[in-house]
């Protein structure tokens, strides 16, 4: 068994924060340390108390003055869009037709699929990022890939095969059944080994049919403790064609309520455009709101509404969405989040933006008890973060006094270059 301490400046969550202050949100140890023992974390507090309970000869890393928190959490990416992110389109449907269902058939190969795997978990893990939710594509050979390198990296990874089955590129349409079949064999070949959580992935209400949601439905009925995985209401052209598709449906949420695909276990991505029927349904569902920031700038999508939101009791979440978003980094999102908010004047403090990413995020994937904080009994997903790491980020850290002014520094200017080291369950890579 491998035991080790972090010694660092320790933060992790508690509680969403409700005002920019809120001390009662999070636990801070300004000389702090975790102990790690086989990929968990047994304890966490003081340096001086959990050096004292450690055992003889346990190795110390001492990452002072670095900030130790839980690895970032990134609930909405599509593994097969490396090859997206910059496309130049002048709206989601243009970047679809023009970019990414051409790109996305790269992905019926599987050689392709495993080059990309390994690229796609360096560039997570170089941003500090340990768990992400993932869109494959429509082949089975990529959730495979997926979640075949996931497990060789002994990541908590959470994929799905895309399920589509029209209004998409022939080679990039499943039917009702294969996309069942396929998602079944992926949920009996990956789900639950190593650290892997398999998601049930309908693309969105556009790219199937009503017997592929039903089918959606069916496999979210035989697995209920699997995620379902989802976009909804991102562009107005998208909304009204949606609408057009499903004439029977009250708006587009209903859409997917009404095929057993809205609960507690769904991860609405976007969520930008809804009516306050629409948010009180969600809310009453339990399903998530994930907000994609970069990406609904990047592609002129409209602003968040988090005030009307969170007014609503609509459960939230952040995500880059790459492709269609601009940065892998969260810290890029979160600052991405921060301005769109002021552009709707409301203010989102920081404390509450690194809730997000970090616990905020592992609730809304319903996994708090095993990643997203630092707490005894976690698996020990643990990053350092440099508010330091560029000579702008050094003169400003120079007036910085609090941790909210920290954290602000660190969404503001920090990205990959502020993150020095991550842990993989208690394991540096
Ligand atoms: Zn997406």
């Amino acid at each position: 068994m491998t035991t080790r301490l972090l010694r660092g400046r320790t933060l992790s969550f508690v509680s969403r924060p409700q005002a920019r202050d809120d001390h009662a949100s999070y636990i801070y140890e300004e000389d702090g340390a975790l102990l790690i023992e086989d990929g968990k974390i047994s304890a966490a507090g003081a340096y001086a108390d959990i050096k004292r309970s450690a055992s003889e000869g346990t190795e110390i890393i001492d990452h002072r003055p670095l900030l130790l928190m839980a690895g970032f959490i990134d609930p909405h990416i599509h593994f097969p869009q490396m090859q997206v992110t910059a496309s130049y389109a002048a709206n989601l449907l243009d970047w679809l037709n023009t970019y990414t269902f051409v790109e996305e058939q790269r992905f019926a190969d599987a050689d392709h699929c495993s080059r990309f795997a390994q690229l796609f978990f360096d560039e997570l893990l170089r941003q500090g990022t340990t768990t992400a939710a993932a869109y494959c594509s429509v082949h089975k050979s990529s959730a495979d890939a997926y979640f075949a390198e996931a497990t060789r990296r002994n990541l908590l990874m959470i994929g799905g095969k895309v399920m589509m089955d029209r209004n998409a590129p022939e080679p990039l349409t499943d039917t009702a059944q294969s996309g069942y079949d396929d998602t079944k064999a992926v949920i009996e070949s990956w789900h639950g080994k190593g650290r892997n959580h398999v998601a049930i992935t309908p693309r969105f209400a556009i790219t199937s049919t009503a017997a592929q949601l039903d089918a959606a439905g069916t496999l979210a009925r035989e697995y209920p403790d699997l995620l379902i995985q989802t976009h909804l209401s991102e562009n107005d052209a998208e909304i009204a064609y949606t609408l057009e598709l499903y004439p029977d449906a009250k708006d587009y949420t209903d859409v997917y309520a009404r095929h057993g695909l809205l609960s507690d276990k769904a991860l609405l991505g976007h969520a930008i455009h809804l009516s306050d029927r629409e948010m009180a349904v969600i809310a009453e569902a339990g399903a998530v709101a994930v907000h994609c920031p970069t990406s609904n700038l990047f592609l002129g999508s409209g602003l968040f509404d988090l005030k009307r939101i969170k007014q609503h009791g609509v459960r939230t979440a952040i995500a880059t969405d790459i492709g269609g978003g601009s940065s892998y980094s969260l810290l890029r999102t979160l600052d991405e989040a921060y301005k769109i908010q002021q552009l709707r004047g409301h203010r989102l403090p920081p404390l509450e933006n690194f809730w997000q990413a970090t616990r905020g995020n592992a609730e809304a994937l319903g996994l708090v008890e095993r990643i997203g904080t630092l707490e005894a009994g976690s698996d020990a997903d643990i990053i350092a973060l440099d508010s330091s790491a560029t000579p702008a980020m050094q003169i400003r850290r120079e007036t910085i006094s609090t941790l909210e002014e920290e954290l602000f520094l660190l969404q503001t200017l920090g990205d990959d270059r502020t993150v020095r080291q991550v842990y993989v369950a208690g394991e540096a890579v």
